[in-house]
């Protein structure tokens, strides 16, 4: 590394380490009566991310919990080249955290072969006790983010100082999007692809993590990262 700052990713979960969007796909599929509006109304930021994914879940009873598990990790599909990626980041010393607005109990049990240190996965958590799910947010936003993300990215990002660290992010959504402005360099696919070039924020486009190794290969050797 020869920019004097150390870099450190951020990456997205749903739809960029896996193939699609995992909460998207368990409300498709198990359609809790009244999940529709909340989906639409979220999508269209006029109820908070936060707001929109916890009420959704409340919807759901938590006697399914064993099909909701069952049906999110038989289907989820990893993104091709993440384990060889995770060895390139080790290898060269390169601090990797997942960030995401997804939850523990799929997450964990598909992050679970790649050995990814404690404390670098942040992400939201959801309750089984009661009646229905319940979400609860361990890394809500500070000040100056309001946007009510539930699992904040920006916050996260913000703990590791722009004058010390290259920030590094990876992601696909509308939801990654405040942290793209932050970072020194984004890795995009699908809808933050257009975002950022819709806003001019600079971007590479991604298919695979062989992608994203290969662009940073190619600015370590011209001593840019
Ligand atoms: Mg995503
Ligand atoms: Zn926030």
């Amino acid at each position: 590394m020869t920019a004097g700052k150390k870099p450190v990713i951020f990456c997205d979960f749903d739809g960029t380490i896996t193939l699609s969007d995992n909460i998207v796909a368990i409300m498709k599929h198990f359609k809790p009566e009244g999940y529709e509006p909340l989906m639409k109304r979220t999508v269209d930021q006029e109820i908070t991310l936060r707001e929109g994914v916890g009420n959704m879940f409340a919807l759901l009873p938590s006697s399914r919990k064993d099909e909701i598990v069952d049906f999110v990790l038989s289907r989820a599909g990893i993104r091709e080249g993440f384990r060889e990626f995770l060895d390139y980041v080790k290898q060269e010393n390169i601090e990797f955290y997942v960030t995401s607005g997804g939850m523990d109990f799929f997450i964990d049990p598909l992050l679970a072969p790649f050995d990814i240190p404690e404390g670098h996965i942040y992400c939201n958590s959801a309750d089984f006790n009661g009646e229905n799910i319940e979400i609860s947010w361990p890394h809500p936003c500070q000040a100056p983010c309001d946007n009510g993300c539930g699992m904040c990215k920006t916050t996260v990002m913000r703990h590791f100082p722009e004058d010390q660290y290259e920030r590094i992010l990876i992601g696909d959504s509308l939801t990654d999007f405040e942290g793209a402005k932050i970072a020194d360099m984004v890795y995009s696919r699908s809808i933050l692809t257009d975002k950022c070039a819709e806003l001019g924020v600079k971007h590479v486009p991604f298919q695979s993590f062989f992608d994203i190794m290969g662009d940073m290969k190619q600015k370590q050797q011209q001593g840019v990262l």
